[in-house]
C-alpha cells in the first residue's frame, strides 16, 4: 500500500480548513478502558483546560491507583469536592465525537455490552506515528455539490423508488430493497447518486472484503476518489484511512461491518448490500447486527437507510417499512422438478446438456457418503466417533472428527457409498455436457462462468460477482435446507438460492430439484418474492418463543438469576442449570432492555451474573 492520504493531500481534497473541535475544562467524564460491565460507567475527573482535550479525546486517567487509558465523554453534571486529575493527553486525534458516542451508547445498551468495548470495536487501533497533525473526528465542511445523477432513472421501474429518492434527497427513513438481479449494483451507485446530490455523505456497507462485492467497485468506479474503500488492510493503512474519513476527505465510505461506525459527519444514506448475509453480524460479543446499528444511526442522525438484498432478512421484512421492489417481474422463469436417481432429474440432466454457460449450486461436498460397510455389512460409522463417513476427493473419512474411514463394527476400510455430492455432480456433468465442467475447489476463488463453461459450485461460491447473464442455473439438494439446524438456516439457504437464481438474469432460466413444490421456500424461488415465506418465517419464530423483533439474551450466572429476569416480563425466559451455573435464555421486548441492562450491570457487581451475550447464534 503507498501513502494514500497526507494531510497536505486531505486538506487539498478538501479545500478548507475544518473548525477545531471544542476544548474542555473541569469535571469531565470517562470512560476508562477497562471492558468489563461492572465498571461499565462513566467516572469522573478534572480535566485540564491546557490538555486542549474535549469529546473523544483518548487521555491517561489514575485509576484504582494505576495509570489507565480512557475517552473523555464530555462534561460532568457531578461536581465531587475532590476530583483525580486526568494526566495526560495520550492522542492528539478524537476517536469519535457526541454523534459517534450516542451511536456508541446505543449499542452498549441494546446489546449490554460495556462501552469502552463498543469503542474498542468501532475505532481501529491506533497507529500513533500517523497522527501528527490530525484531529481525527470533529466539524467537517460540507461536501463539495455534486451535480451528476447516476442511474437516477432505474429507480423510476421501481414500486416506491420515486418515494426512496425523495427520501435519500430530503430526508430521513428506512426501506427494504429487493433489486432486480442485473440492478443490484446499479441499485447502490444510483443511492449514492441521489445522497451526494442532495449535497450529504454516503456510507456502503457489504459483507465482504474478498473479492470485493461488484456492488463495492461499482460504487468506487462510479465516484472515483470521492470514495474510498475502508475494507482489511494492514493496521496502519486502517488506521490512515479512518482519520481521512474523519476529517472530511471522503464523501463516500464503502466497507465491511465496521464501516457502520465510519466517523462520516451525519451521513444522508447507509445502503446495506445482501443486508442478510451472515456476515453482516459481529462474530465476537457484542453480536451487534449492522442493519440495527445502521436503523440507530440513520434515526438519530436524520439520514436513509437501504436494506438491499434480493432475499432480505426476516427481520428486515418484520419491519414494516416500504419495499422497493421492481414494478414487473424481473426474474427467471424457475421450474420446481422431484430429484430423479440420484438426485438427477431428466429435465436437469437435459437442459445442463444443452448448456453454454451454466451454474450448478451444489451444497453438499464430496463424492458420497458410506452407506454399509463392505466387509461386516454393518451400517457404516466412524471407528473413533460414530460419525458419517463421506467420500471425498478419492478418500473416506469422518466428517465429525477427521479421522480416516474405518468401520466401527469391524476395522474395515471399504465402504458401499452412496453417490451424491459436488464431486459426483462434476463427473456426471461432465459426460452430458457439450462445454467444459469445473467444480470450484475449496481453496479457489469464487466466479462466474467462463464464456462456454459450466461451474458447479456450493454455499460459499455464490457471492456479488455482478450480474450473470448465464443461460442456466440449477439449484441441488434443495430438500436438504429445510434439515439444516438453526434459526435462520432456512432463511440463509433461500437467500443463496435467489442469489445464485438470479445470476440467469436477464436471458435464462433455473431449475430447482425439490421433492415439495409447495415448500414456502420453494415458492419464494419461483416468484422471486419472499413475501410469503416471510410470514411463514415469523410464525416459526413466534411458535419457537423468540418472535421477530424480540430482543434476545443469554445469560449466565447464580440461581437467583431466573427470579431477577422474570422481573422483566419477558416472552420467553428457558432456563437450564449446568455444573451449578444457571443458564437463562430470555427474548423480551426491545423496550425493556435499557432497563435490563442497567440491572444486569448491577448484577454483575452483586456476583449474580458473569456472563451475557445478546443476540446470541442460535
Ligand atoms: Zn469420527
Ligand atoms: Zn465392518
Amino acid at each position: 500500500m503507498t501513502s494514500a492520504g497526507s494531510s497536505a493531500e486531505v486538506a487539498s481534497r478538501l479545500g478548507r480548513e475544518a473548525p477545531s473541535p471544542r476544548v474542555l475544562s473541569g469535571p469531565v467524564d470517562v470512560c476508562v478502558d477497562r471492558p468489563l460491565l461492572s465498571l461499565d460507567r462513566p467516572f469522573t475527573y478534572d480535566l485540564p483546560a491546557e490538555l486542549g482535550a474535549g469529546v473523544g479525546s483518548l487521555v491517561q486517567v489514575p485509576f484504582h491507583g494505576r495509570n489507565t487509558r480512557g475517552w473523555v465523554l464530555g462534561p460532568s453534571d457531578l461536581t465531587p469536592s475532590r476530583l483525580l486529575e486526568v494526566r495526560k493527553l495520550v492522542s492528539p486525534a478524537r476517536a469519535f465525537d457526541e454523534r459517534g458516542l450516542s451511536l456508541f451508547r446505543w449499542v452498549a445498551e441494546r446489546y449490554v455490552a460495556p462501552l469502552a468495548t463498543v469503542v474498542g470495536r468501532a475505532v481501529p487501533p491506533r497507529v500513533a506515528s500517523e497522527e501528527q497533525g490530525r484531529g481525527g473526528v470533529g466539524p467537517t465542511p460540507a461536501p463539495d455539490p455534486w451535480s451528476g445523477a447516476w442511474m437516477s432513472e432505474l429507480f423510476a421501474a421501481y414500486v416506491d423508488g420515486e418515494r426512496l429518492l425523495r427520501a435519500i434527497a430530503s430526508g430521513e427513513g428506512a426501506f427494504v430493497l429487493r433489486p432486480a438481479p442485473e440492478d443490484e449494483a446499479a441499485a447502490a451507485v444510483a443511492a449514492v447518486s441521489a445522497c451526494l446530490a442532495a449535497g450529504r455523505r454516503a456510507i456502503v456497507i457489504v459483507p465482504e472484503a474478498r473479492p470485493l462485492p461488484a456492488t463495492a467497485v461499482a460504487v468506487r468506479e462510479a465516484f472515483g476518489e470521492r470514495a474510498t474503500t475502508f475494507v482489511g488492510g494492514d493496521a496502519r493503512t486502517r488506521y490512515r484511512t479512518w482519520l481521512d474519513i474523519a476529517e472530511g476527505a471522503f464523501d463516500i465510505v464503502i466497507g465491511t461491518r465496521p464501516a457502520v461506525f465510519a466517523p462520516l459527519d451525519r451521513p444522508g444514506l447507509v445502503y446495506v448490500a445482501r443486508e442478510s448475509h451472515p456476515a453482516h453480524r459481529e462474530d465476537r460479543s457484542p453480536y451487534y447486527h449492522v442493519r440495527d446499528v445502521a436503523l440507530a444511526r440513520v434515526r438519530a442522525d436524520g439520514g436513509v437507510c437501504v436494506l438491499a438484498a434480493s432475499c432480505p432478512s426476516a427481520e428486515a421484512a418484520a419491519l414494516g417499512v416500504p419495499t422497493v421492489a421492481p414494478k414487473e417481474r424481473r426474474w427467471p422463469p424457475v421450474e420446481v422438478v422431484k430429484p430423479g436417481p440420484e438426485g438427477r432429474a431428466p429435465r436437469l440432466v437435459r437442459a445442463l446438456g444443452e448448456a453454454e454457460r451454466a451454474f450448478v449450486f451444489s451444497p453438499l461436498p464430496g463424492y458420497g457418503v458410506a452407506q454399509l460397510c463392505a466387509s461386516c455389512r454393518e451400517p457404516a460409522a466412524c471407528a473413533a466417533c460414530g460419525g458419517l463417513l463421506r467420500a471425498q476427493g478419492g478418500a473416506i473419512r469422518c466428517v465429525v472428527c477427521g479421522a480416516e474411514g474405518r468401520c466401527r463394527s469391524c476395522g474395515a476400510r471399504t465402504f458401499g457409498v452412496r453417490k451424491g455430492g459436488a464431486e459426483r455432480v462434476e463427473e456426471w456433468a461432465g459426460g452430458i455436457a457439450r462445454v467444459p465442467v469445473h467444480r470450484l475447489r475449496e481453496d479457489e476463488p469464487s466466479r462466474l462462468p467462463g464464456t462456454a463453461e459450466i461451474l458447479i459450485g456450493g454455499p460459499d461460491d455464490v457471492r456479488d460477482l455482478g450480474a450473470g447473464n448465464l443461460d442456466l442455473v440449477a439449484i441441488l439438494d434443495a430438500d436438504l435446507a429445510g434439515r439444516r439446524p438453526g434459526l435462520s438456516a432456512r432463511e440463509r439457504s433461500l437467500a443463496t438460492w435467489m442469489e445464485a437464481v438470479g445470476w440467469a438474469r436477464p436471458r435464462g432460466r433455473a431449475i430447482v430439484q425439490a421433492s415439495e413444490p409447495g415448500d414456502p421456500m420453494v415458492q419464494a424461488l419461483v416468484r422471486g418474492n419472499p413475501d410469503r415465506f416471510h410470514r411463514d418465517e415469523a410464525d416459526r419464530r413466534r411458535e419457537a418463543g423468540l418472535p421477530l423483533g424480540a430482543a434476545v439474551f443469554r445469560i449466565m450466572g447464580s440461581d437467583a438469576l431466573e427470579g431477577e429476569l422474570s422481573a422483566f416480563e419477558p416472552w420467553t425466559l428457558l432456563v437450564s442449570a449446568t455444573e451449578g451455573r444457571t443458564v437463562c435464555l430470555l427474548a423480551l421486548d426491545p423496550e425493556r432492555v435499557a432497563a435490563l441492562g442497567k440491572r444486569l450491570r448491577e448484577l454483575v457487581t452483586e456476583g449474580v451474573v458473569d456472563r451475557v451475550e445478546a443476540e446470541p447464534h442460535l
